[in-house]
């Protein structure tokens, strides 16, 4: 792609956290942003306010992609808006931990269904237009407990797993219509998820990171912006971005 100019990049779950850092980022490289949100309405909107106050483009566009029509909706007034879709980042994601003991069927399936088949349903809905345009990139949220796994996360790391499954089934069947798909895991990041985390617990993970600092929303955004302007070449890799919390062997 080279260049963000101009392009029409939707993020998911845009309103806090990640989303947002990375939805300011993609303003900030020229983009034209679809900052959605579920509920946080404020934060969204602000969002826009920001990006657009830093010479960029953007529109709020509230939705609960964890439900099928919703997240058609998303992109069908991004096509409306702005016409075209060239990049989506499904990084829309909760948690709700609990031992295996505990965790009830509601908990299990809340989770798969925003972490995981929220990505099936806006990759559904903006694969026609990307195909149409001849090109694409899509770009998943999965995390390191995706890969390490971690106590008191089974639906949490299910859907993280669940999406590099996806990312590499994708990648390899839409390589044909230019569009690429990766997914990035990042460890623990300075967002709302991680401040929930108790202050003991918190200490406790810290000592887990190599670097010794947990990231921030900034060096995950900068990842996705590497990816879309330089990562043609780039499709089904997942990129660690995590101090060193897990290492692949
Ligand atoms: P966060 O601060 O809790 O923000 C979550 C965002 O997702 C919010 O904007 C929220 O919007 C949105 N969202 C939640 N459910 C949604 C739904 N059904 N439809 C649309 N939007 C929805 O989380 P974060 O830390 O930025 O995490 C972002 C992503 O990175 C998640 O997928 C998470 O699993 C992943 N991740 C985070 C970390 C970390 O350390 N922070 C590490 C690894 C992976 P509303 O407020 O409007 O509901």
């Amino acid at each position: 792609m080279g260049t963000l100019r101009e392009a029409v990049v939707v993020v998911t779950g845009a309103s806090r956290g990640l989303g947002a850092a990375i939805a300011e980022e993609m303003g900030h490289a020229g983009a034209k942003v679809v900052v959605n949100y579920s509920r946080s309405k404020e934060p969204a909107e602000e969002l826009v306010e920001r990006i657009s106050g830093d010479g960029g483009e953007a529109i709020s566009v509230q939705g609960d992609v964890s439900d099928p029509e919703q997240a058609q909706a998303l992109i069908d007034q991004t096509i409306e808006k702005f016409g075209r879709v060239d990049v989506l980042v499904n990084n829309a994601g909760i948690n709700i931990d609990r031992t295996l003991r505990k965790l009830t069927v509601e908990d299990w399936d809340k989770v798969i269904q925003v972490d995981l088949n929220s990505a099936f349903y806006t990759v559904h809905a903006a694969l026609p237009h990307m195909m149409e345009a001849g090109g694409g990139k899509i770009i998943n949220m999965s995390s390191f407990v995706g890969e390490a796994g971690n106590i008191g996360q089974a639906n949490y790391s299910a859907a993280k797993a669940g999406m590099l499954g996806f990312t590499k089934t994708a990648a390899k069947e839409l390589a044909r219509y230019g569009i690429t798909v990766n997914a990035i895991c990042p460890g623990f990041i300075e967002t709302d998820m991680v401040a929930a985390i108790p202050e003991d617990a918190k200490n406790k993970l810290l000592q887990s990171v190599p670097l010794g600092r947990f990231g921030q929303p900034n060096e995950i955004a900068r990842a996705v912006r590497y990816l879309v302007e330089d990562g043609d070449y780039i499709t089904g890799q997942a990129l660690d971005i995590n101090g060193g919390v897990y290492i692949r062997t």
